[in-house]
């Protein structure tokens, strides 16, 4: 009796320890007392493990492991739901969105099924749809192995035939439910011709909303013009997701807004909300901690893909006047521009 207490003990702490060893949380590893507590087992394994928890650079396995985890796990709580940032790979994030009355659940670039399947299972939700941004492999990579691992009835939306397991392909103007959320589809072509962005509301339309942007908006860029042109990226930037509440939260697709805000700053070095934003995402890095989301608002005041129309923009755009030019010679430059 005792044994099997112990064991079952010390295989679920085993697991955790694997699972966070795995996945890198800054947190479990702030105390060494985690060392000890899994040196404590029986087996070689745990052993071994108690050693390499010691052993290895942590923070370096952490960053750098393709398995390993970039950010923190965080949840942001806005009116009639919550959105839970899930970071992946490198640099990505997926999000697992939650209404707030019924529990189901949607989540966005599943690239990590398991972590997905993880959160789900632990927050005790409902996942019935994924939501995929765009075809690339580091946001639809996983929708088929999530498919396979939780449900063959999950909707899978999208806006491309490339996308795996879709099954709900979507374009302009399409709305659909998270339980009692509203979503509505933005066809936004020329990261990807097939772009798709989610703005995501409650149904009586108050609060701030939620809009999941992938490779379209980041916070203080936008995604390379793989297969469209400026006239495309001004269309989505400054015209559709423009014209957004300004409250609207945006969840983006890479943890990429240092790289994108000192290109900003390069834009525009009179910009005061550019190096007030500097400062902050420099402290949630230092701990790990996601920068997003933004707002549309703040977008508006510190983008230069959004602030094509102002003229210290336009001014370090070469002087042009025509807001589609200086979309096109902003990410000219910033194509090959070094932070
Ligand atoms: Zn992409």
């Amino acid at each position: 009796m005792f044994s099997s207490v112990w064991k079952g003990i010390a295989t679920s702490l085993e697991t955790k320890a694997t699972a966070v060893y795995f996945r890198g949380s800054s947190k479990f590893f702030a105390r060494p007392l985690s060392a000890a507590v899994v040196s404590s087992g029986t087996g070689a394994v745990r052993r071994c493990l108690g050693v390499h928890v010691y052993l290895v650079n942590l923070q370096k396995f952490r960053t750098v492991g393709i398995r390993g985890m970039h950010s923190t796990l965080e949840e942001v709580k806005l009116d009639g739901m919550q959105v839970k940032i899930l970071p992946a790979l490198q640099d990505n994030y997926m999000y697992l969105i939650v209404d707030g009355k019924t529990q189901e659940a949607a989540v966005v670039d599943p690239v990590d099924p398991e972590l997905v399947i993880k959160t789900v299972q632990e927050a005790k939700v409902n996942l019935n749809k994924v939501l995929t941004t765009h075809h690339h492999w580091d946001h639809a990579g996983g929708n088929e192995k999530l498919v396979k691992l939780w449900s063959k009835e999950l909707q899978v939306y999208g806006g491309d035939d490339r996308i795996g397991a879709l099954n709900r392909k979507v374009r302009q103007d399409d709305t659909f439910t998270i339980g009692n959320l509203n979503v509505r589809c933005l066809s936004t072509p020329c990261h990807t011709t097939g772009h798709i962005c989610y703005h995501v509301t409650t149904a009586d339309g108050q609060g701030e909303g939620a809009v999941f942007t992938g490779d379209t908006l980041f916070q203080g860029g936008c995604g390379r013009f793989f297969e469209g042109t400026p006239e495309e990226m001004y269309e989505a930037l400054c015209t559709k997701l423009a014209s957004l509440p300004d409250n609207t939260k945006v969840f983006c697709g890479h943890e990429y807004t240092l790289q994108n805000m000192s290109f900003a700053r390069h834009v525009e070095p009179e910009n005061e909300s550019i190096h007030k934003r500097i400062e902050w995402a420099k402290m949630r890095r230092a701990s790990q901690d996601p920068t997003v989301p933004s707002t549309i608002g703040e977008e508006k005041s510190w983008n230069p893909f959004m602030r094509v129309h102002e003229s210290a923009v336009q001014k370090h755009a070469g002087g042009q006047t025509n807001p589609i030019q200086v979309m096109g010679n902003l990410r000219k430059e910033k194509d090959t521009f070094k932070a």
